[in-house]
């Protein structure tokens, strides 16, 4: 398989201003020195809660926010160190999709006014065949040619995020990042756009970097799978991996949060207590030993590293210092009466 996408060391510190000259007094770490690989054609999802850094890093990735840290290659380019002119013409490989289409789409253009937008600046189709590529493209989506000359509030949230699909596709992309792409949808319209997104990537061998808090979406679409939680990458694996044989204690936690059609194959129901500390002056150690019903005293010092373990299935990694003792039995939950 083809390294698409290769994430190394990535950071992504934001500073917090104070004081009377308004100097940097510290930093949110809202990505923390985080590494992943994606391959082409494949889906790679981020899960974690809010303020995880799932987005960040997306973002990060996409020099939306410049990075503090780290390398992205993209087809082995090195995309941090890039001139912004090159960049530029580099997006048009990377294609990005939000939660509300209608927030990054401008009210007064029409659906072909956006598309027509998104080839001229990449130079992607010659002015002679936009017309048609409009059309071939909302039909792609599901839309059709008399919905070109409409407005976006014209559409359902459903349809509003086909055009987002198509802007993105207008370009003709490798990797498309979703952000919540589906996340402001009802059920049934969400199932609806998976489902498209699912036959594009297939006709047109498109690789999607899927960030998402809403793991029953995950588990539809993923082919592999990222846990975040705080900054950091706490589980990585393919997607039966981390449904069926999760074994960090995050993401057993998460797990156990949401209704499955087989409770009994997860061993170990765990209740998240507490909130997420604060991104600013993270726990030491692992940084979540503060929710953790398993942590020892070695959990609030030593930062475990993420690896495989044993009976793991290959590229299945988990950062805990205990996951051998809590598989085994020997480390029990600790009751916190939740
Ligand atoms: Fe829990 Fe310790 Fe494992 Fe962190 S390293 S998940 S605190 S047991
Ligand atoms: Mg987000």
């Amino acid at each position: 398989r083809k390294e698409l996408l290769k994430v190394e060391g990535l950071k992504q510190y934001f500073p917090i201003k104070g004081g009377m000259l308004g100097r940097t007094i510290n930093h949110v770490k809202a990505v923390d020195d985080i590494s992943f690989e994606v391959y082409e054609g494949e889906t790679v999802s981020i899960v974690g809660e809010s303020g995880c850094g799932k987005s960040t890093t997306g973002r990060a990735i996409l020099r939306l926010e410049e990075p503090t840290e780290g390398s992205v290659k993209f087809n082995d380019i090195e995309l941090t160190t890039l001139s912004k002119g090159k960049m530029r013409k580099q997006r048009k490989d990377l294609q990005i999709i939000f939660q509300d289409p209608y927030a990054s789409i401008n009210p007064r253009q029409t659906v072909s006014d956006i598309l027509n937008e998104a080839m001229t600046i990449q130079n992607s189709v010659p002015a002679k065949k936009r017309r048609q590529r409009i059309i071939e493209l909302l039909e792609t989506v599901g839309l059709n040619e008399y919905q070109a000359d409409r407005y976006p509030h014209e559409f359902s949230g459903g349809q509003r995020q086909r055009i987002g699909i198509a802007r993105a596709l207008a370009v003709d992309p490798k990797l498309i990042i979703c952000d919540e792409a589906v996340s402001a949808l009802d059920v049934s319209i969400q199932a609806q756009v998976l489902n498209l997104l699912e036959e594009l990537q297939k006709e047109f061998n498109l690789t999607y970097l899927f960030i998402s808090h809403d793991l029953g979406v995950v588990r539809h679409i993923s082919d592999r799978v990222i846990v975040m939680y705080l900054g950091k990458i706490v589980e990585i694996g393919d997607k039966l991996s981390i449904f069926e044989n999760p074994k960090h204690p995050y993401t057993k936690a998460l797990l156990s949060a949401i209704p499955v059609p087989d409770p009994t194959h997860i061993k170990t129901h765990i209740a998240l207590r507490g909130d997420v500390p604060s991104p600013i002056d993270p726990p030491e150690g692992c940084r979540f030993h503060t929710r953790c019903p398993f942590a020892q005293d070695i959990c609030s010092k030593e930062e475990p590293v993420l690896k495989p373990h044993q009976a793991m299935v290959e590229g299945h990694k988990a950062a805990c210092h205990f996951v051998e003792d809590i598989e085994s039995g020997k480390l029990q939950p600790k009751d916190y009466g939740v």
